[in-house]
């Protein structure tokens, strides 16, 4: 079978599976990868090591906070200055190790436990991000409306009945979901984007041979056309 006729039935089996598409649904015995662009793989890696970062400096964070607690004898809650303070020294650290160059979108869980994600999130990272509000969304669902009559606070936000160290405990659980679904993001990209990347290589090189074929061909015509021209 002759190279050109080989890369048109490829072709042919390609276009009759539904084409290439541009950010490869290339199926490699699982599911396809969230996306296969190099800036979706720099976000999942960016984004894995925030939230080892952050899931690192919950640990320490944790056994600072519960001596501290010790100490006193008596549950420190949560307020605004100490939910601050702790936001403020993850947030640090994940600012630490993220690639500048990658995108990062927020996602908060209110206090009627209503998720809100960015809508320009991608699919890489909408998921991730999904899965570390569910973890909030969970805990508020458990907690939220306990909070007796004259608690007026408790009314309005049920983090303010909340120790500041479960509410820690609660982020690091969210972080550790998080990486859970970024690392199963990562390896879909690692599995299905390199398959198609290796098709994409060969499909490459038989476009070459058949374009180099043709003009092959297309010399040989013209080399016969002048040799019959100079029989005249
Ligand atoms: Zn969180």
């Amino acid at each position: 079978m002759s190279t050109m006729r080989w890369f048109l039935m490829m072709l042919w089996g390609v276009l009759a599976l539904g084409g290439l598409p541009p950010d490869s649904r290339a199926q490699g015995g699982g599911q396809a990868a969230c996306g296969c662009s190099e800036q979706d793989k720099r976000d999942l890696e960016s984004r894995i090591a925030q939230v080892k970062a952050a899931i690192k400096e919950y640990q320490a964070l944790i056994s600072e906070w519960e001596k501290k607690e010790k100490g006193t004898g008596e549950p420190l809650l949560l307020n605004p200055t100490h939910r601050g303070s702790v936001q403020g020294s993850v947030g640090f650290r994940m600012s630490g190790t993220g690639d500048p160059e990658a995108r990062r979108f927020g996602a908060v869980t209110d206090a009627n436990c209503h998720i809100t994600i960015d809508p320009n999130a991608t699919a890489c990272l909408r998921k991730a991000l999904e899965a570390h509000e569910t973890v909030h969304k969970k805990a508020c669902e458990a907690n939220s409306g306990k909070a007796g009559l004259f608690d007026v606070a408790g009314h309005i936000d049920w983090r303010f009945n909340q120790r500041v160290v479960d509410y820690m405990k609660e982020e690091q659980a969210g972080y550790q979901k998080e990486l859970e679904t970024l690392t199963e993001e990562r390896n879909k990209q690692e599995k299905n984007c390199k398959k198609l990347l290796k098709l994409d290589v060969s499909m490459q090189r038989q476009l070459q041979q058949s374009f180099a074929q043709r003009e092959r061909l297309q010399n040989a015509n013209t080399r016969l056309e002048n040799y019959g021209k100079s029989l005249h």
